[in-house]
């Protein structure tokens, strides 16, 4: 999201021109549920929608207080001059207590559902870029949460880790290991997925399950998510050349998912590596698909258009609603690691997968089940159906200088699944 530098600027006067003991704080304003009410109105009232949100900000805030727009549904509030957290935290709950009226536009009533991310400097930031970030990353975890209000965390352990893996991202020391995903059909290698590695060199190795999140939280998604996208399909056009039917599984961040640009994006980076769209295969977990279902849908929808594969992951471990697999045109579903962990020893656990397994080949979708470790699982999954499997078993993730001799390996004259 690009900041408005009038917005910049005043932020940092304000920060400038504090008093000592006193604080400048920020609210993020985010509107849910835009589109619905759009459809609902119909796109000529509904433009009036934001206004209507600015003026009810205005009514609820100081004088003094600043607010921008800053996207479609978005608004940065600045609260120049406070004097204690307490009175940023109360300027915030009179925000939320404005929205409890419902709001006219046009000759309409709406209520409109806003989630407020709220951070203050000192104690959260020192420049106006940090603050605004860190106001973007409270108003993620509130909308992440189903919270109307969440407070920015401290500059704790993870601000110093996110200021790393900032400069990390920015200075190409990630790397990308990859993993095959191999098809149970002829136990060929049907794609590899791209896996993102921080080896910090004052740290050690920090594991995704760390920085990914942290990136999300953080304001950085749409960073990471350029950088594996590049490093995956430079990699990839490589991997093309001597296996041109393998396909590259590149996992995309939530936040992105529901950008604008986001594809346009993504055929760029193919153009610049001569990747074809078919090659390629982009991961957004079911969680991030039930955020909002008809943007997903929507953007499921531009991204097949342009021939990529699309993916649901982890697939089970959110709230899934089978119901939505009707919309989302997903080219393949990954069913979760906590599913194929207890297919062997837990008949109800088998059935669901076998269930899952069977709906998905009735819409066209292909399966993958991930982390299969062991023997007697792949038997199940084969006895069921599944399409592809994923695991420690087949193999672990391998630097890119790997890829060549295990692909070599794994050809169909000398397949093997050990
Ligand atoms: P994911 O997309 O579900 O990736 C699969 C994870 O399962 C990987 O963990 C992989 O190493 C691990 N795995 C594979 N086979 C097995 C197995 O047999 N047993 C077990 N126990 N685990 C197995 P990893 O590499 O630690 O990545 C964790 C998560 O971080 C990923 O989960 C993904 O959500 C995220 N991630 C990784 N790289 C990227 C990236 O470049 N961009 C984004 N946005 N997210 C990434
Ligand atoms: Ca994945
Ligand atoms: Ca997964």
């Amino acid at each position: 999201m690009n900041l408005p530098g009038d917005m910049l600027q005043a932020t940092e006067r304000a920060l400038r021109e504090a008093q000592p003991g006193s604080l400048v704080g920020m609210i993020h304003v985010h509107v849910r549920r835009i589109r619905q009410i759009a459809v609902a109105l119909g796109h000529a009232q509904a433009a009036a929608l934001p206004d209507a949100v600015a003026t009810r900000l205005r009514d609820a805030l100081r004088g003094s207080d600043h607010i921008y727009r800053i996207g479609s549904q978005d608004f940065m509030v600045l609260l120049p001059q406070l004097l204690s957290p307490g009175h940023a935290e109360l300027a915030a709950q009179r925000l939320l207590r404005e929205f409890e009226r419902p709001l006219q536009v046009g000759d309409h009533l709406i209520m409109a559902v806003v989630a407020l991310g709220l951070a203050w400097s000192p104690e959260h930031a020192g420049d106006a870029d940090a603050l605004a970030r860190r106001a973007t990353a409270a108003v993620d975890d509130a909308i992440a949460r189903s919270t109307r209000l969440h407070l920015a965390r401290g500059a704790g352990e993870d601000a110093l880790l996110l200021e790393d893996l900032r400069a990390a991202i920015r200075g190409n020391e990630l790397s990308l290991v990859f993993q095959p995903i191999v098809a149970l059909r002829d136990r060929r290698i049907a794609a590899l997925e791209a896996l993102a590695r921080w080896h910090c060199p004052r740290r050690g190795d920090v594991s995704p399950d760390r920085f990914v999140p942290l990136a999300e939280q953080g304001g950085l998604a749409a960073d990471l998510t350029r950088w594996s996208l590049y490093a995956a399909l430079r990699e990839h056009a490589d991997v093309l050349r001597s296996a041109p039917a393998v396909r590259c599984a590149i996992n995309l961040s939530p936040r992105v998912f529901a950008e604008a640009g986001l594809v346009e994006q993504i055929v760029a980076a193919l153009s610049i590596w001569g990747v074809p769209a078919a090659s390629v295969v982009i991961e957004v977990t079911e969680t991030a698909v039930m955020e909002d279902p008809e943007v997903s849908a929507r953007t499921l929808s531009a991204l097949r258009d342009v021939g990529l594969g699309v993916a649901i992951d982890d697939f089970g471990r959110g709230y899934s609603s089978f119901s939505y697999l009707r919309q989302f045109p997903a080219t393949e579903l990954k069913i979760d690691q906590s599913f194929t962990r207890d297919v062997v020893r837990d008949d109800r656990t088998r059935r669901l997968v076998g269930a899952m397994v069977t709906l998905a080949k009735g819409l066209g979708i292909e399966t993958v089940c991930e982390g299969v470790e062991d023997d007697a699982t792949l038997q199940v999954l084969v006895d069921l159906g599944c399409d592809n499997v994923q695991g420690y078993l087949l193999s672990r993730p391998m630097p890119c200088g790997d890829l060549g001799r295990w692909i070599a390996s794994h050809s169909p004259a000398t397949a093997t699944t050990g």
